[in-house]
């Protein structure tokens, strides 16, 4: 049986009527529908893309046409067809194929983002040399300076006290060549501390004056040397810039210029930590401070502090200690907790 059957609309009137269609002879379609009968070259009719199961329309140049069964037959008589109607046919014939790539793409994606990308800051933070992590910091701070932040007004023998005590403590630490205090009074930022990829920790005069005693302000300082430790500014920044530019590239943006017209400096401003960074800062500290045999608890008196100076959330951006993506309400917690494992004056070794 060569015949297929559909529904032919003569172009003028809406209604249908059956037709059959066979092909008498290579190259020629005949059309018989009531007492019409149309012989034609298959060259000169248009075969609608085969898309899924959808039934397939023959076209004629005066407006008619044939909805007719989809067979493979059609293609045999009519066997002109586009790359990409066939592309099409293929990926509707496959929708299912096509949904659970996009699914793996997306999650693949998405996991590239959540893992991938810290994984790789990790490993390529480490090899940025500290002439340029130096020029970072000075440009992150240089975009501060001047707006956010003004020359420090402690008196120099304070700072200079702060400043001895903060390298008693940190003596010793791995990275700890790179460390140093200095301070700056910032108003508009109010009690806050941070620490840039060299290993510059900002103070402000505002967190001085809020402290009950140095011992709080030695635990802030102790999670700031966590963070440059750990390296987490620099993480950060790179995995933020790497994003851009790999959102640039899966969105449109190919030349990647939207991405990399965002400096480092300026991600290292405005992108916070992470829940985990403020984390692993905080333990550092914790470990830190016990190993000085100072308690815990002063970083739970100063966290305490800063939530009932209302200023917590005013903060520098997430760069800024203040911004703390854990609820302050746990980090305290984890601070009394630390301190019970480790009570003050019991200095761990030297
Ligand atoms: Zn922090």
């Amino acid at each position: 049986m060569s015949e297929l059957h559909g529904i032919w609309y003569d172009g003028r009137s809406s209604r249908g009527q059956p037709a059959r269609l066979d092909s008498p002879s290579p190259g020629r379609l005949r059309l018989v529908a009531g007492e019409t009968v149309r012989e034609f070259d298959a060259a000169s009719v248009r075969l609608s893309p085969r898309l899924g199961r959808l039934a397939r329309q023959l076209r004629f140049a005066d407006g008619a046409h044939l909805e007719v069964e989809d067979a493979e037959r059609l293609d045999q008589w009519l066997p002109a067809r586009s790359r990409i109607e066939a592309g099409v046919d293929w990926l509707e014939r496959r929708r299912a194929a096509v949904l659970s790539a996009t699914v793996v793409l997306v999650l693949g994606v998405w996991g590239f983002f959540q893992l991938g990308l810290p994984w790789m800051a990790r490993e390529v933070a480490p090899l940025v040399p500290p002439a340029i992590e130096n020029t970072i910091s000075k440009q992150a701070l240089g975009l501060l300076d001047g707006h956010l932040l003004e020359p420090t007004r402690l008196p120099a023998a304070r700072r200079e006290a702060l400043q001895q005590a903060f390298h008693d403590m940190t003596r010793g630490l791995p990275r700890a060549d790179g460390l140093r205090l200095d301070f700056r009074h910032a108003p508009g930022l109010g009690p806050n501390a941070f620490v840039l990829p060299n290993g510059q920790v900002v103070m402000t005069d505002q967190l001085v004056t809020l402290a009950g005693d140095d011992e709080e302000l030695m635990a802030v300082l102790a999670h700031e040397a966590g963070h440059h430790e750990h390296r987490h500014g620099l993480r950060r920044a790179l995995e933020k810039s790497a994003m851009l530019v790999v959102v640039g590239f899966l969105f449109g943006d190919v030349s990647g210029t939207g991405a990399l017209s965002v400096s480092l400096p300026v991600l290292l401003v405005e992108q916070g930590f992470s829940r985990g960074h403020e984390t692993e800062a905080d333990a550092f500290a914790f470990s830190l401070l016990a190993g000085q045999g100072l308690s815990p608890e002063a970083f739970a008196r100063i966290m305490s502090r800063m939530t009932g100076d209302g200023k917590l959330d005013a903060g520098l951006g997430p760069m800024g200690y203040l911004s703390s993506h854990p609820p302050s309400a746990n980090r305290i917690e984890a601070a009394r907790r630390a301190a019970e494992e480790a009570p003050a004056g019991t200095p761990a070794g030297d």
